[in-house]
C-alpha cells in the first residue's frame, strides 16, 4: 500500500493530467481484476447493472477539484461542497422547513397558492435565471424545501436538480439570488471488455456499457474505424472509465481515460490526456494523435449520391464530365460541417457549384462545399473555421438535381477522392507533454494488457 502512495506523492504531475486513475494495479489488485472482469465478459454479463472494479476508495478517489476540466468532468469543475455553516443551520431549524412534494398535475403557482407562498415570490424567482426556471417544470415525486421568513415570505428555497446539484435560492436585501450547490463527487475507475459479433453497440451493452460510452468509445476510434464498415466477428475492445460517485452512490459515468480496440486483428489503442491549456485529446501509445486533420464526411447520416469519377456522365449536361469530388445527397437544411481547421478562401456563388465554400486547410490541402443552399452566420471570405464547425446547409443551388453536399478534396490543388485519399494525422502530443505523457500512460498500458489477456483467455475456453 505504502509504495502506492509514495508514487501518487512522487508523479503529482502526471496524476492530475492524466487524471489519478493509473496508480492502483498492484499485483494483487490484478487478480481481482482478473475475476470481476471474467463475469463481465461471460454469458451472463447482460444480467443487470455491470459489475465494475471497485478499488480501495482512498487510493483511488481523487477530489473532483483535483481534475482536469473536461467534458464531463467540466460539469463538476467548480464543485463546491455544500455550505457547512448553511448545512448546519438548515439541520437546527429543520422544523422551520416547509418540505412540498409534487404530486401528479401539480404546477409551482398552485403549490405556492396551496401553501399559502406569496405569489410575487415565485413570479420573481422563476424568472431569475435558467437554472430558476427549471421549478416550472418539476415532476411528480419531486421536492421542493421552503424557509419562510417572519412575514411569510419565502426567505430560502432548495430544490435538486439533479443527484448532486442543488438549487438555492436567497432572499437578499437585493432580492432573490440563485446558486447551485454541488455535492462532492468521487471519480472510481471501472472496466469493461467485450467481444464483438455483430454490433459494437450490442456488445458494449452485454459488457455494461452505457449507450453514452459506447459512442464515446465509437468516437475514439471512429477516425481509424468506421463502425459502419469496418467491424468483423472476432472484434473486441477494452475501457478503462469513470465512475463518478456521490455520497457512495454512482450518479453517472465520466471520461473513457485509455481503450483499445482490435478490429481485424489489428490493434488501436487510445489514451485521454489533457494539457495546459485544457484541450483534452486522446493520443496512441506513441503520443500521435487519433484525430486526423481532417473528418471522414462532411455531413452525418447522408447518403453518397455519386462517387468521385473522372468519367462520368454528368446528369444534367448529359454528357462525359469528370466528376471531381463525392456527392452526399441530404435534405436541404442538413448542417455542413468544415472537415478540417482552415480559412475560408472563398464564400460565394460560382456557377455550377451555386452556392460554394472553399477552404484551405494550411499549403497543401483544401477543400470545396457546394450546392449550398445558404451559409452559416458570421463567416466571411477570411474567416478561420475549426474542423466539425458548421459552415452551411445542404441545398441544390447551381447544377443540382436535387438537395445534395457536392464535396472536393485538393491535395496540391490535384483534385484526389476524399474517400481514398490517405489522411494525415492532426498534430501529434506537442513535445513538451510527451515525457510526462509516456510515464503518465504506463499503468494504463498494463490494465489494458491485462484486460486484453483476460478475454483472449475466456475466448479460447
Ligand atoms: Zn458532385
Amino acid at each position: 500500500m505504502s509504495v502506492r502512495h509514495d508514487y501518487i506523492a512522487e508523479h503529482s504531475t502526471a496524476r492530475s493530467r492524466l487524471r489519478g486513475h493509473m496508480t492502483w494495479l498492484g499485483l494483487g489488485l490484478c487478480a481481482s481484476l482478473a475475476g470481476v472482469t471474467l463475469a463481465l465478459i461471460g454469458e451472463n454479463a447482460d444480467a443487470g447493472r455491470q459489475p465494475t472494479i471497485a478499488q480501495t476508495q482512498q487510493e483511488l478517489n481523487i477530489a473532483a477539484s483535483d481534475t482536469a476540466p473536461t467534458s464531463l468532468a467540466a460539469a463538476y469543475a467548480d464543485t463546491q461542497p455544500y455550505d457547512t455553516d448553511l448545512t448546519a443551520e438548515l439541520e437546527e431549524k429543520q422544523e422551520d422547513w416547509l418540505t412540498i412534494r409534487v404530486k401528479p398535475g401539480d404546477t409551482l403557482s398552485g403549490l405556492f397558492d396551496t401553501y399559502n407562498l406569496p405569489t410575487e415570490d415565485w413570479m420573481t424567482i422563476v424568472r431569475l435565471n435558467k437554472d430558476a426556471k427549471q421549478l416550472t417544470r418539476m415532476r411528480s415525486g419531486e421536492e421542493l424545501r421552503v424557509l419562510r421568513d417572519g412575514s411569510g415570505h419565502i426567505a430560502e428555497l432548495r430544490y435538486d436538480l439533479s443527484k448532486i446539484r442543488t438549487l438555492q435560492i436567497i432572499r437578499t436585501d437585493e432580492g432573490f439570488i440563485s446558486n447551485v450547490l454541488e455535492a462532492p463527487v468521487e471519480r472510481r475507475v471501472a472496466y469493461a471488455a467485450g467481444n464483438i459479433d455483430s454490433s459494437l453497440f450490442l456488445a458494449a451493452r452485454r459488457a455494461g456499457l452505457t449507450n453514452q460510452l459506447a459512442m464515446e468509445l465509437a468516437e475514439v476510434f471512429g477516425w481509424d474505424i468506421d463502425f459502419a464498415l469496418d467491424i468483423r466477428s472476432g472484434d473486441r475492445f477494452s475501457v478503462v472509465y469513470e465512475e463518478i460517485y456521490c455520497e457512495g452512490e454512482k450518479v453517472g459515468n465520466g471520461d473513457i481515460l485509455a481503450a483499445e480496440f482490435v478490429n481485424r486483428h489489428k490493434k488501436h489503442q487510445a489514451f485521454r490526456y489533457t494539457m495546459d491549456d485544457g484541450v483534452t485529446q486522446y493520443f496512441d501509445a506513441e503520443g500521435n494523435a487519433m484525430r486526423k486533420a481532417f473528418l471522414r464526411t462532411p455531413v452525418d447520416f447522408a447518403r453518397i449520391s455519386s462517387h468521385f469519377n473522372l468519367r462520368r456522365r454528368h446528369p444534367i449536361l448529359n454528357r462525359i464530365r469528370a466528376h471531381k469530388g463525392v456527392d452526399y445527397a441530404a435534405p436541404t437544411g442538413t448542417p455542413i460541417k468544415a472537415t478540417g481547421d482552415g480559412k475560408i478562401a472563398f464564400r460565394g456563388r460560382k456557377r455550377g457549384y451555386g452556392n460554394v465554400i472553399i477552404l484551405k486547410h494550411g499549403s497543401r490541402y483544401s477543400t470545396l462545399y457546394g450546392h449550398m443552399s445558404r451559409f452559416a452566420r458570421d463567416l466571411r471570405t477570411g474567416s478561420s473555421v475549426k474542423q466539425g464547425q458548421i459552415i452551411g446547409y445542404v441545398g441544390s443551388t447551381g447544377l443540382a438535381t436535387g438537395p445534395h453536399l457536392h464535396y472536393e478534396f485538393r491535395v496540391n490543388n490535384v483534385h484526389v477522392n476524399p474517400l481514398t485519399v490517405k489522411i494525415p494525422a492532426a498534430d501529434p502530443l506537442p513535445g513538451q507533454y510527451r515525457a510526462d505523457y509516456l510515464h503518465g500512460i504506463q499503468p494504463l498500458v498494463a490494465q489494458l494488457a491485462t484486460l486484453a489477456e483476460i478475454q483472449l483467455a475466456d475466448a479460447s475456453e
